[in-house]
């Protein structure tokens, strides 16, 4: 079995037009390093659960993607911050919801399931968990990014709540009022280890302007998170109401079990299909058992990226897979 990872940046309205090409390689270089460190850990005999936790942390400390540091704001103007693991050996899992002081919320995830006793915590009692953990806290400032204060700034003024952070990313690239549909951030990682474990992880400050206390599908096992040993690991990004409502995630692993649809069909059918069907924008990254790789999106782009323990690393964003990295 070669381990493998793959991580997502957050899907959208990612167009050429709307990034330089300096913020290109800006991009292409953070997914890189993300991806390089969690392919250490797999070259290195990781678990799988530790390759994740350590991509989608990376992700959470860079500014560029909607996660930790960077994180979207809300229609207060404050941040709140949602993430999951979950480790396909056990089922085991842990989610953290509408966090505000947490620098790394994987982290916090990560500890509710080795507690075990729970798999989801929110708010107060979430943060209080953590930091009885031992885990950073910061000031909910920590977060603030003068792009994302732009895009909020930007969305506020048309009316424009619930917004992908990059759909706002573009709507604030734009120098005149754009129509209302057109613009994604969560980030998220999926890997495989040497011992044919699969785990999954996802974070996010959820989606621009977002009234306080909306919590998306991101922390939602099953929903925006999800591995199974026997199936699949998988993370989402796109419009968090439609892949609860889908249980997204957990529908690509009961197509495999139920159906016994390979791993890019059973993807395609709900991100293709299923999501669209409902209005659902967006993306996922998902690797099987045997590490197939499938990273399908219905939006213009996902910034995403893969990698084997010893092979090169690819990056890409837009549809058109020319633009790809490799490191
Ligand atoms: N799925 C996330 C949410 O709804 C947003 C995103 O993927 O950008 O919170």
């Amino acid at each position: 079995m070669i381990p493998v990872i793959a991580i997502h940046g957050g899907a959208g309205t990612i167009t050429r037009a709307d990034l330089s090409a300096e913020t290109e390689r800006d991009y292409h270089a953070a997914l890189d390093r993300v991806l390089q460190g969690g392919q250490r850990v797999l070259e290195q005999g990781g678990d799988a659960l530790d390759a994740v936790t350590e991509a989608v942390f990376r992700l959470e400390e860079c500014p560029l993607f909607n996660a930790g540091k960077g994180a979207v704001f809300t229609h207060a103007g404050t941040h709140e911050l949602d993430a999951s693991i979950m480790d396909g050996r056990t089922l085991g899992a842990g989610a953290v919801a509408c966090v505000k002081t947490l620098r790394n919320p994987i982290l916090a995830a990560r500890r509710v399931m080795e507690d075990g006793r729970h798999v989801l915590l929110v708010g107060e009692g979430a943060e209080a968990f953590a930091r009885a953990a031992g885990l950073e806290t910061v000031p909910n400032d920590y977060y603030f990014t003068e792009a994302r204060y732009v895009q909020w700034r930007r969305a506020l003024a048309e009316g424009r709540a619930g917004l992908l952070d990059h759909d706002a990313q573009a709507l604030a690239a734009q120098p005149e009022p754009i129509d209302a549909d057109t613009k994604m951030g969560t980030v998220g990682a999926v890997a495989l280890d040497a011992r044919g474990n699969l785990a999954a992880a996802t974070s996010t400050g959820g989606v621009t302007d977002k009234r306080a206390g909306r919590v998306g599908d991101s922390p939602l096992i099953g929903a925006g998170c999800y591995a199974n040993n026997r199936t699949v690991a998988v993370s989402c990004t796109g419009s968090g109401e439609t892949f609860i409502r889908l249980l997204a995630a957990h529908d690509v692993s009961a197509l495999m079990e139920y159906r016994g649809l390979p791993l890019a069909e059973a993807c395609d059918r709900v991100v293709m299909e299923k999501l669209p069907a409902i209005g659902g924008r967006g993306g996922l990254i998902a690797v099987d058992a045997q590490g197939s790789v499938h990273m399908p999106f219905n939006t213009e782009g996902m910034y995403r990226g893969s990698a084997r323990a010893g092979g090169s690393r690819l990056t890409a964003i837009y549809r058109n897979a020319k633009d790809e990295g490799r490191g």
